[in-house]
């Protein structure tokens, strides 16, 4: 019998692993959290919003093969539960971790690499009084104690749910983004500081050129760290290779 895979997703690269899946005829259904109002569906089935927890993930084992979490790397909580629920518990299931590679072998001497969003409030803080804040949503309220009185430009795909200081002005968009525009917009806020994560990839890579352009310091976040016990893969490619060799094992 074909294997069923739990895909869990929320990033281009879970998009594109299960646009392959379902080319290959392969069982897959993706899940999503559920937190963006209107997300970029993934092709073939898809379940949304979180399954309650370790114990609802290993609820939810029963009707799966493998398991491979292409989340965020950001997304810490969904991938220590993935790796709790599938390596511990009655139901065990092979894990995979796909993770794009992070900027850390592009980085600049301009880059202030910090642990938590806290840090980075404070780094920025000490840089810089017009920051741009590509950090998400999820983490913006963070940054208000250090930055109330700055004139903060933070972009978003979703509006946050709490007010924001005065001076700040928010931008809703998703990339990718191109070098362009990303120029042009830390011109025209008159940016001193660029702040982000070590999210990697391609689609928001450009505004890391734009404030290498324009000679700005960058704070950035560095990645939690991936658990050790399982296998991480850094593309859709080697994911491929690693469920097919699953499927000679069974
Ligand atoms: P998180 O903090 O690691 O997860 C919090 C909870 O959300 C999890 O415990 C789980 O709830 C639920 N959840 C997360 N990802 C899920 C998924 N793919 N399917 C079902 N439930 C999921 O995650 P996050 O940072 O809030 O990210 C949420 C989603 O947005 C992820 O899927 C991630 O790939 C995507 N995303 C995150 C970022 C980021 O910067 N963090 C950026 C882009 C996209 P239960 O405990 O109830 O299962």
């Amino acid at each position: 019998m074909a294997p069923r895979v739990l895909l869990l997703g929320g990033t281009a690269e879970a998009r594109a692993l299960a646009a392959r899946l379902v080319a290959a005829d392969i069982d897959v259904t993706s899940s999503l959290a559920g937190r963006v109002a209107d997300p970029r569906m993934p092709v073939g089935p898809v379940r949304v919003g979180g399954f309650g927890g370790v114990d609802g993930l290993r609820a939810a084992l029963v009707d799966y093969d493998a398991v491979i979490d292409a989340t965020h790397p950001f997304a810490a909580t969904m991938s220590a539960n993935a790796v709790a629920a599938c390596t511990a518990g009655p139901v065990q299931r092979p894990l995979l971790r796909l993770e794009r590679p992070g900027w850390a072998e592009r980085a600049r001497p301009s880059w202030h690499w910090v642990d938590s969003h806290d840090q980075a409030a404070t780094e920025t803080a000490r840089l810089g009084e017009r920051p741009f804040l590509t950090i998400g949503r999820q983490q913006l309220a963070r940054f208000v104690p250090a930055l109330r009185d700055t004139a903060a430009l933070a972009r978003v795909v979703d509006a946050p749910e709490f007010e924001l200081p005065p001076r700040w002005r928010l931008i809703n968009s998703r990339g990718p983004y191109q070098l362009a525009g990303e120029l042009a917009l830390l011109r025209e806020h008159r940016a001193d500081v660029l702040v982000t994560k070590d999210s990697g990839g391609e689609y928001t890579w450009p505004k890391m050129l734009a404030a290498d352009e324009l000679g700005l310091p960058v704070v950035i976040v560095a990645r939690p760290a991936v658990p050790a016990e399982i296998p991480v893969v850094a593309d859709v490619d080697a994911a491929l290779a690693w469920l097919s060799a699953q499927r000679r094992l069974r």
